[in-house]
This record gives C-alpha cells, sequence and structure tokens, in this order.
C-alpha cells in the first residue's frame, strides 16, 4: 500500500489516497485550532500523540467489537484507515457538566450528570456546527433512522467502555466527540480518538489534560497531552 496524492487537507488533519481504493493514509498535523478554526497554535509532537492516542483507543475499542476505521499505524503521525462515506454530524457524549452545557443549564461545573448525554452536531464550521436532533438529521437526509440508532447504540457502548478504561488510570472521560461514517451498509467510527477530541481530568486533582488546556489558555498543553498517553498506555 503506496501513499498517493492528497485527498483532504482539514485542520489537525491530512489525508491522502493510496493504490487500494479502499484505504486512506491520514496524517496527524502538529496544529491545534479551536473555535471552528478561530484559533490556531501548535506544538512538535502533537499529531503523534494524537495519532498514538488514536490508535491505542482504536485497537481497544475493536476489542470490544466496535468497528472503526483503523487499519494500521504506519509511522508516528501516519495511520491506514478504510475510507468511508462520511455522515458529517459530530457526536459528542457528555458524563460530566462543564463549559456550554454547565453555563446553558445552569448546572454545577464538574458535576456528574445522572446519565450520559449524546448530542449532535452537523460538522459545517461555516455555519458553526449548530445542535440538530435524529429528526434535523432524517429530515435534511444527513442519515436514517436506522443508522442514526446505530450511532447512538455504538456511542454509549463506546462510552461506556472508555469511562471505565479512563476510570482504571486514575482519570475521569468528562466528554468526548466521534465521527462515522459508512462502508456498505456498515457504519464504523471514524476520524480521531485524542485528547483533541475527548475532555479527560485527573481524578483526583480534577487536571485537565486535553485541548482545553489550549482553548482556555491553561498552560502545559504539551505536557498535559504526553501524560495521557503515558498514563494510557502504561497501564496497558
Ligand atoms: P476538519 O475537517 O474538521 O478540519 P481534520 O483536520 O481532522 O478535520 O480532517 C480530517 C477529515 O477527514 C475530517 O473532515 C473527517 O470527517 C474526515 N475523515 C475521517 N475519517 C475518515 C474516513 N475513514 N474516510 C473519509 N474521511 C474521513
Ligand atoms: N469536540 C470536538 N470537536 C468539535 C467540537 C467538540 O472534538 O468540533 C469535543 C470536545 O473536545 C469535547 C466535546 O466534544 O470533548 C464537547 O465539546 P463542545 O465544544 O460541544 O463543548 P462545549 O465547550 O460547547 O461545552
Amino acid at each position: 500500500m503506496n501513499r498517493k496524492d492528497l485527498l483532504y487537507e482539514g485542520k489537525a488533519k491530512r489525508l491522502f489516497i493510496t493504490d487500494d481504493v479502499n484505504s486512506l493514509v491520514q496524517v496527524f498535523k502538529d496544529e491545534l485550532t479551536a473555535f471552528h478554526g478561530t484559533k490556531r497554535g501548535r506544538f512538535d509532537g502533537k499529531g503523534a500523540i494524537c495519532n498514538a492516542v488514536s490508535t491505542y483507543l482504536f485497537q481497544y475499542l475493536e476489542t470490544y467489537h466496535v468497528a472503526t476505521h483503523f487499519v494500521k499505524k504506519l509511522s508516528d503521525n501516519e495511520m491506514q484507515i478504510r475510507r468511508l462515506e462520511m455522515i458529517p454530524i459530530e457526536v459528542v457524549v457528555r458524563n460530566v457538566a462543564t463549559a456550554s452545557l454547565a453555563k446553558t443549564y445552569d448546572l454545577e461545573e464538574g458535576s456528574t450528570l445522572k446519565y450520559p448525554i449524546i448530542e449532535y452536531r452537523l460538522k459545517s464550521d461555516r455555519l458553526g456546527d449548530p445542535m440538530i436532533n435524529e429528526h434535523h438529521a432524517y429530515a435534511m437526509g444527513y442519515a436514517t433512522p436506522e443508522e442514526m440508532k446505530m450511532i447512538s447504540r455504538i456511542a454509549s457502548k463506546v462510552n461506556a467502555i472508555m469511562k471505565s478504561f479512563f476510570d482504571r488510570r486514575g482519570l475521569m472521560l468528562v466528554d468526548f466527540k466521534l465521527e462515522f461514517g459508512k462502508q456498505d451498509r456498515n457504519i464504523l467510527i471514524a476520524d480521531e480518538i485524542s485528547p483533541d477530541t475527548c475532555r479527560v481530568w485527573d481524578r483526583k486533582t480534577n487536571k485537565k489534560m486535553d485541548k482545553d488546556r489550549f482553548r482556555y489558555d491553561m498552560g502545559k498543553v504539551d505536557k498535559a497531552y504526553r501524560e495521557l498517553l503515558g498514563r494510557i498506555v502504561s497501564a496497558a
């Protein structure tokens, strides 16, 4: 399998076509962005950390029979993935009230929710990723009722698996975002699962170990990303 032309350049990754029509190479960049690309930064090795965390978590989920686009890690910042027809919906799962959820509903910052919340956003930087529900997804033709049912089932299962995974490492999975794509009639998890797309706090100190450190200028972004990777892989 050889990497060929650039297919897509996004904010955090580049996708390349390959000589296998069913595979792409996903290259993780060192750039960090927030607030729909309006805030930008970078640090050396960030792409490699997100690739390593995603690789670890995709492989871990596969052991629980959760289908992902992961094929194999190719290098520090490259991953071979299955080429999917993407569903343009960001699926956010929340276990703990923080940020906009805490503010909108006047919940205590950091309080554990009685039940996880699944939110859907239309993936569009131009529109600011507006919140949608299942009915918007059917009405606008982004996904069928069967697909949305499958997506919500997979998101709940991934949350249960990852929550206990992080728990065993002394970490709290506050919330995270998943993207999904289709291959024939199957729905697979795509994109990445990394400190760029999850909120993870230390259980004892509540220290934030994710992209919020960059979003809110909390400092030591690279140190937190590295520590998170270390804690994920060391307790294996
Ligand atoms: P963005 O597009 O938000 O700037 P990225 O820089 O992360 O995001 O770019 C990666 C792009 O690749 C995203 O648009 C994502 O939807 C898409 N993508 C992720 N996995 C796959 C896949 N398996 N097949 C096709 N496209 C994918
Ligand atoms: N998220 C993401 N990409 C996005 C939007 C959100 O990965 O484009 C992740 C984010 O890292 C967090 C979760 O989804 O773990 C919820 O983020 P959101 O922006 O919805 O939170 P808010 O700040 O609005 O509470």
